[in-house]
């Protein structure tokens, strides 16, 4: 059986979705009242692959909240995400995604050294970050993107928001070796580790991300950030490809400009319907169809019964296990969403 440990995208978000699934009690409490809520598994999910094999799964809600790391609750955050893992291996889960900021919190306050919850101690092969096959996607979604609006890789600069980051480092070392892309701009706020990934990368211009914008044909936005950034869309380049794969979103502002193509980032398309309710609530387009990449991971793992944490840790990502977790993305039916 796979999992899939998730969280909503802020308070407001969280009231709404507790309201729609029939927690009431929920739905009416302040952020004091998520802090110390436990973790619930809200959905059975069953997915059939284009082979024809069928897995099941368990959704499991942590009950974090991106306001609680904004407003310094980094240890209620811990204990969400403990809680959660707790909750998922005591259910005799296999494999579990560790969705959105469940990851970063794992690796943020090494929660390796905290592995014993309670009267579990904590079998971390059970688990995956699924950063490999986001990583994986959003590289398909530059080339895909790239081809079908007219943007030749060859003469591009693509900017990478969040470079130094797991997925962001991966992306970079794609970019670099599987394509022919022009220029390559790094972005994240700490300076060395930008100095670090330049010079394993041998090549990249560090920048800011208002210098970088006008100079990019495209721009993975792939940074932990609690809140959405505000942009000026004005400064953009004309045609210009934005890959969003933030969770939330890195970009606040919402762009309908002609020549400016927003993309969903990290995100998925089924090939077949899947049975489950959870993707309505975090607002795909084609709920039965379209998921994070990271809890396709799971499912991958779950098809080809590799019950290992295939993505773990930082910046350990190879191209080379991308394109392994990719070749069996294709083959049960996963595609990349170019919206
Ligand atoms: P990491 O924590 O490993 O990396 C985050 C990166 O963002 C670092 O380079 C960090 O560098 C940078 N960063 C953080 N804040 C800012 C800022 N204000 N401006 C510029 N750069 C910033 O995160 P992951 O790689 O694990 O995840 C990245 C994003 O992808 C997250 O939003 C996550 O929720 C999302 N995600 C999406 C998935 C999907 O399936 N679609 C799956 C998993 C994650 P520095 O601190 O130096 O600025």
């Amino acid at each position: 059986m796979f999992g899939l440990i998730g969280h909503l995208t802020s308070l407001a978000h969280a009231q709404a979705v507790a309201k729609d699934l029939g927690f009431e009690e929920y739905a009416e409490q302040d952020l004091e009242f998520w802090c110390s809520a436990p973790p619930q598994i809200v959905d059975n999910i069953k997915v059939t692959s284009i082979t024809g094999q069928q897995i099941e799964g368990r959704y499991v809600e942590s009950c974090f909240l991106p306001e609680m790391l904004a407003g310094n609750r980094g240890k209620t955050a811990v204990r969400k995400i403990l809680n959660a893992m707790a909750h998922a291996q005591k259910y005799g889960i296999d494999i579990t995604a560790l969705g959105g900021f469940s990851s970063i919190i794992f690796e943020t306050f090494n929660l390796s050294q905290m592995r014993q919850v309670r009267n579990i101690q904590l079998e971390i092969e059970r688990f995956t970050t699924g950063n490999t096959h986001t990583a994986y996607i959003i590289c398909r979604q530059v080339e895909e993107a790239s081809r079908k609006y007219g943007i030749d890789l060859s003469k591009a600069t693509i900017a990478v928001c969040g470079a130094t980051g797991d997925i962001g480092s991966a992306v970079c070392r794609w970019l670099d070796t599987r394509t022919e892309i022009k220029d390559l701009i790094l972005v994240a706020r700490n300076q060395d580790r930008l100095v670090e990934l330049q010079a394993q990368l041998g090549r990249g211009k560090i920048m800011g991300i208002e210098q970088a914008l006008p100079l990019a044909d495209i721009v993975v936005w792939v940074a932990s950030m609690p809140k959405g950034m505000e942009i000026d869309p004005s400064t953009l380049k004309r045609p210009c490809i934005l890959i969003d794969g933030g969770y939330p979103k890195n970009m606040s502002t919402q762009i309908q400009q002609p020549e400016v193509y927003v993309i969903n980032g990290g995100i998925v398309e089924h090939s077949l319907d899947i049975d489950w309710k959870i993707m309505k609530i975090v607002n795909m387009s084609t709920p039965a169809r379209q998921l994070f990449a990271c809890f396709a991971e799971s499912m991958l793992l779950e098809f080809e019964g590799w019950h290992t944490n295939f993505s773990w840790g930082r910046n350990q990502i190879t191209v080379e296990n991308m394109e392994k977790i990719g070749r069996v993305s294709i083959k049960h039916g996963f595609k990349p969403l170019i919206a």
